[in-house]
């Protein structure tokens, strides 16, 4: 019979986490007295294997999938979805930050009818200042030019039903954004509030390259408004420059030609030169993500399930 609830942990480097992860959202889905499953999905790393296969005749309930290497986060949580068979599915972080007490609540709510549950943090003070301040201006960008908001300060830490998992499973593409692909499939929504805990051991493996990266993912995922922006800023100068050239017209008939000299000039020029480059950066970020999807490759592959 299919477990009432799915729980989806991605865990990278997480050996010394592995065991007390396991106790405590044991002990927490005992107390909320439902049927549950909770899956592993070891993504390529250290000892995290060999621990959580020494747990696992202690935890009927475990279910490990071992994938063939580090895909990254997004791609071990899209593993665990399509094996998922449980009514409710909880993505939750193997480094307790996500706290285990937060479950019930977001159960007491699915039960209520929504199909998705989504775990706002309300204190971010675990997060270094610096993350924090990023993080408000990526949400405050992406809600600016996309048409799918997503909740600012909302994880991948929620519940989401059965048949919003379906959808999920079914979306083709391998580029994943699953925040945003969450947001975009919709269903009855509801909000509660949690305090984000410190990491219990080991290091985040998110450093500000990889947020960066992660956000221009995100950005261009779900929307074209950054393609866009250079056809209006085309007309603009086209425009300015038009203007410009009558004046320069204008001058030369009526005042005789004065050479302005070189500063003007190389402004100009380095400015348009700037111009162009950023925007041919901006079509080669679309380009190379049509490129890596048109290729067709999974964003996961499977080595083993325990
Ligand atoms: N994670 C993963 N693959 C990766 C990086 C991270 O499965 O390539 C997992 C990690 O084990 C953890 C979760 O994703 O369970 C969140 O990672 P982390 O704590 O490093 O991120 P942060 O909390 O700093 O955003
Ligand atoms: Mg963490």
């Amino acid at each position: 019979m299919a477990p009432r609830v799915s729980l989806i942990c991605p865990m990278y480097n997480e050996q010394e986490n592995v065991q007390v992860f396991l106790s405590s959202i044991t002990a927490i889905l005992e107390s909320c007295q439902v049927t549950y499953e909770i899956i592993c999905v070891n993504d390529g790393s250290d000892n995290t294997l060999e621990r959580l296969l020494e747990q696992k005749p202690a935890y009927p309930a475990l279910r490990i999938l071992n994938l063939s290497r580090n895909f990254g986060k997004e791609s071990a949580l899209s593993a665990g979805l399509s094996v998922a068979r449980g009514d409710a599915i909880i993505p939750i972080d193997a480094d307790l930050q996500d706290p285990p007490e937060v479950i019930g609540r977001l159960i007491a709510e699915w039960e209520k009818g929504f199909d998705v549950v989504l775990a706002r943090r309300v204190d971010r003070s675990s997060d270094h200042p610096a993350k924090r301040v990023s993080a408000s201006l990526f949400y405050k960008l992406h809600n600016l030019i996309s048409k799918q908001k997503i909740p600012e300060n909302v994880g991948d830490f929620r519940l989401i039903s059965r048949r919003v998992a379906n959808e999920i499973v079914r979306l083709p593409e391998n580029q994943r954004f699953l925040k945003g692909l969450f947001s975009w499939v919709g269903f009855k929504s509801t909000t509660i509030d949690y305090e984000r805990a410190k990491r219990h051991a080991g290091t985040s493996t998110f450093n500000a390259w990889s947020l960066w990266n992660f956000a221009l993912d995100g950005l261009t995922s779900f929307s074209t408004a950054p393609l866009r922006l250079w056809l209006y800023l085309g007309i603009f100068f086209s425009m300015m420059s038009f203007l410009m050239g009558c004046y320069i017209v204008f001058i030369a008939l009526f005042k005789g030609i004065a050479v302005e000299g070189y500063a003007s000039l190389i402004i100009v020029v380095l400015f348009f030169g700037g111009i162009q480059l950023t925007s041919i950066g901006v079509l080669g970020e679309y380009i190379g993500r049509i490129y890596l999807e048109s290729k067709g490759r999974p964003s996961f592959i499977v080595e083993d399930e325990y």
